[in-house]
């Protein structure tokens, strides 16, 4: 059984129809990087998955549970977004320990959490700045501290590096990889970047207006696109 299921979702805002009829399954542990053109739905399919949109049709289930009228906080969801949304007057130690505090984790454990993350992420030094004396990657690496101390059960990253200059954008993939191979956490990324899709999923879905055109592996999507919107869009050999 697929830790994340998604099944027949429908999602409408108003007389639109913005997501139509979505089928998609994520093992546990698994990678799957969804792309897609600007508006084509992408953010819309992450908000459904986390609880903050509600969705017209379908089912959504994790864990072999259907989460469809779950509140965000009791789904177990963690998500990064583009732009970082750290709180400007809290230190980046107090960034990364406020989802603990809210659940009321002690402050020991929570202090050994933040550490232990930090490290991970390599930003030990600067858990007592604030966030507004922070470079955009390391504000990126806070955000993803945030996301990683609560051990989700499913992390949602929305272009998470798309504000980020090429060179760091590279190092952060790295980073990102090997978090995941580090943690085993079950991950929904989305990026228009192509080689990001391919040298980070384990399962790539394509999506165009609403409509998923292919889901494959990195090979599968690459070598035997489905369509020419597939072949053009992942640049594949003509
Ligand atoms: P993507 O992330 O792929 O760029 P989005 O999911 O953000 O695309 O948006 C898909 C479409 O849904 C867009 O046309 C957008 O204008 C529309 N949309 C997104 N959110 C809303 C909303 N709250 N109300 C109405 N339309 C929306
Ligand atoms: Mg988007």
């Amino acid at each position: 059984m697929a830790f994340l299921e998604i099944t027949g979702l429908r999602k409408r805002f108003g007389a639109l129809e913005i997501l139509k009829g979505i089928d998609l399954t994520l093992d546990r542990g698994g990678f799957l990087v969804l792309v897609g053109p600007s508006g084509c739905g992408k953010s819309t399919l992450l908000s459904t998955i986390a609880g903050l949109e509600t969705i017209s049709e379908g089912t959504i289930s994790i864990a072999g549970e259907v989460v469809n009228d779950r509140h965000p906080s009791k789904r177990d969801i963690a998500m990064v977004f583009q732009s970082y949304a750290l709180y400007p007057n809290m230190s980046v130690a107090q960034n990364i320990a406020f989802g603990l505090e809210m659940r009321g984790v002690p402050k020991p454990e929570r202090d050994k959490a933040v550490a232990e993350v930090a490290k991970m992420l390599q930003i030990e030094h600067l858990l007592n700045r604030k966030p507004g004396q922070l470079s955009g990657g390391q504000r990126q690496r806070v955000a993803m501290g945030r996301a990683l101390v609560r051990n989700p059960r499913v992390f949602l990253f929305d272009e998470p590096l798309s504000n980020l200059d090429a060179k760091l954008r590279v190092d952060m993939r790295t980073e990102i990889k090997r978090l995941h191979q580090k943690t085993g956490a079950t991950i929904v990324y989305v990026t228009h970047d192509q080689i990001e899709a391919m040298t980070l999923a384990t399962k790539i879905a394509v999506l165009k207006d609403g409509e998923l055109q292919q889901v494959g592996t990195p090979s599968e999507i690459y070598n035997r696109p489905a369509n020419l919107f597939v072949a053009d869009f992942m640049g594949s050999p003509a």
